[in-house]
């Protein structure tokens, strides 16, 4: 592993420091460079924490093409693949190419400002839209070209295939597997009562087709996008356009890695 370039990122967890240093001296005993950043030429990124520091490494690079491996020292490590007492059986299988790369797809909203701007959010797990968190969120919801429903509600979250074991399905969304190429639009208490109509249950949208959002404002024009746990507030919004964004996240899984396998050993 002479001069492979490692970028090395830990959240402030005790346990993860402690991974942390006893991993730099391993892979430095193996001729590693060790950088905390990322550049064009960096060979892996490996993320110490849960899935929020992944996420909040995927961020603070602006989605990085370098493949990303994490150690699990968080809660629950859906995107996460080593253990932290596993670190020379990790270096083994990088060394001698034991691995593969598995692709995920991330989700994007292009919002157009009052001013005719546009402003891109890019997110792994989701996008929500939603207005101010006191009042009704009405919104006019189109799909492709085509008008579909005025959604009265919280708001909406667009979740990625590998965002679908998140929110999403605390919001009663399906589980996808990343392996198909589609967008889950899953509303978040949506009203469907005779005053208001909305789908009650999620939409999953292929890969070709995007979804308009144009707020309807009623008592307050504030719209907040939130993207994996990053929220960015707007005023007086005109619309909002979310589909596929060309960024992928190519995170290294090992040999015995199966989506399904993780799904039941994180949730049954
Ligand atoms: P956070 O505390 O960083 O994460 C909340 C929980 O979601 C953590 O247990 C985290 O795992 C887990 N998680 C993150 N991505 C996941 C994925 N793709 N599949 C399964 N579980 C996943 O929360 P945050 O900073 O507010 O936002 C980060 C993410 O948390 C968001 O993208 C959102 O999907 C999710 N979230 C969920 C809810 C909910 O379920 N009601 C509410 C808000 C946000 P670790 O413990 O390993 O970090």
């Amino acid at each position: 592993m002479e001069n492979v370039k490692i970028c090395v990122l830990s959240n402030e967890m005790q346990a993860s420091q402690k991974a942390r240093e006893t991993l730099e001296k391993k892979l430095e005993s193996e001729g590693c460079i060790i950088t905390q950043e990322p550049s064009s030429d960096t060979d892996l990124i490996i993320s110490i924490g849960g899935d929020g520091s992944t996420l909040d490494a995927i961020h603070r690079f602006n989605f990085p093409t370098a493949p990303i491996v994490g150690i699990n020292t968080g809660h629950l490590g859906f995107f996460q693949e080593i253990h932290p007492e596993e670190l020379d059986q990790f270096i083994f299988n990088f060394k001698t190419g034991h691995y593969q790369t598995q692709e995920l797809i991330t989700v994007q909203a292009v919002v157009t400002g009052s001013d005719g701007r546009e402003h891109v959010h890019t997110g792994l797990n989701e996008v929500i839209i939603r207005g101010s968190h006191t009042y009704t969120s009405h919104f006019n919801i189109s799909i492709g070209d085509s008008f579909i429903e005025r959604f009265s509600g919280d708001g909406i979250l667009i979740a990625s295939p590998a965002g679908s074991t998140a929110y999403n399905y605390s919001l009663g969304g399906s589980i996808v597997d990343p392996r198909l190429r589609l967008l889950q639009v899953t509303p978040i208490a949506p009203m469907n009562t005779t005053a208001y109509r909305s789908f009650t249950s999620s939409i999953l949208l292929p890969s070709d087709l995007s979804l308009g959002i144009v707020p309807d404002y009623r008592k307050d024009d504030t719209t907040f996008i939130i993207t994996d746990g990053m929220e960015t507030t707007y005023k007086n919004v005109s619309n909002i356009r979310i589909g596929f964004s060309d960024k992928v996240i190519k995170l290294i899984r090992f040999e015995g890695y199966d989506f399904w396998n993780k799904v039941k050993s994180k949730f049954l």
